[in-house]
């Protein structure tokens, strides 16, 4: 069983401010019912926390601590991104500044299409999966951070399809669905994805 005396506090400090992001949580929490209410940290005025951890669980409880930190409230955190195992694990935890510079969607994918030039061969795919880790700590100090995680299995494309979602979606196939990631509607995303699949774990520890 999950501590969930954090609950009494009725809301939860999101702590992130990409908008992609936020709209999936958004409609995340409503779609699973869930018993709390979300302050995104931007609402709050609190900057992005300074990302130096080595892996997606490190940088997911220092986003949390920090915005429990500044807001006094219970908080969550999300650090995702897009692993590929040809470029060791690239983009990673660096998926958002993949090119240089922090959330430039464009141009991290025009660099990851780049880097797998060398890489593509006909009629072979190359492996990808999107990783999202959230961590809930009840306060800035908390000794046992709630890690839940989600791991969503693709193939990277050579060139962007769709319009939808965000980051590195258009360059996301999902083969079983014939669609990239960027083609599905938020609904459809959000029961599949890695944040989809780490919320409903979320979801379940409350029960
Ligand atoms: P973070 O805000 O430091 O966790 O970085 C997340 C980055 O990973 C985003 O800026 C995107 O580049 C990428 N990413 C994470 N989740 C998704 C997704 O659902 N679709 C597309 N890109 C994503």
């Amino acid at each position: 069983m999950s501590n969930t005396t954090w609950l009494k506090h009725k809301n939860l400090v999101l702590a992130s401010n990409n908008k992609g992001k936020l709209a999936e949580f958004e409609r995340l929490f409503e779609e699973l019912k869930l018993p709390v209410s979300v302050i995104p940290q931007g609402q709050l005025n609190i900057e992005d926390a300074i990302e130096d951890g080595l892996s997606f669980v490190e940088n997911a409880i220092l986003k949390a601590r920090h915005a429990a930190k500044i807001s006094g409230k219970p908080a969550m955190a999300d650090d995702s991104g897009l692993c590929v195992p040809i470029l060791g694990g690239a983009p990673g935890i660096y998926s958002a500044r993949y090119a240089g510079e922090h959330g430039n969607d464009a141009a991290n994918n025009e660099k990851l299409l780049k880097d797998l030039l060398l890489f593509r061969q006909e009629n072979k795919a190359i492996q990808g999966m999107f990783v999202c880790v959230l961590a809930l700590v009840e306060h800035a100090d908390d000794p046992l951070p709630q890690i839940f995680q989600g791991i969503w299995h693709g193939e990277i494309l050579a060139e962007s399809r769709g319009e939808n979602g965000f980051g590195y979606d258009p360059l996301f196939w999902l083969p079983e669905l014939g669609k990239s990631s960027a083609e599905l509607s938020k609904a459809e995303k959000n029961q599949i994805s890695h944040r989809g699949q780490a919320m409903q774990l979320f979801r379940q520890s409350l029960d």
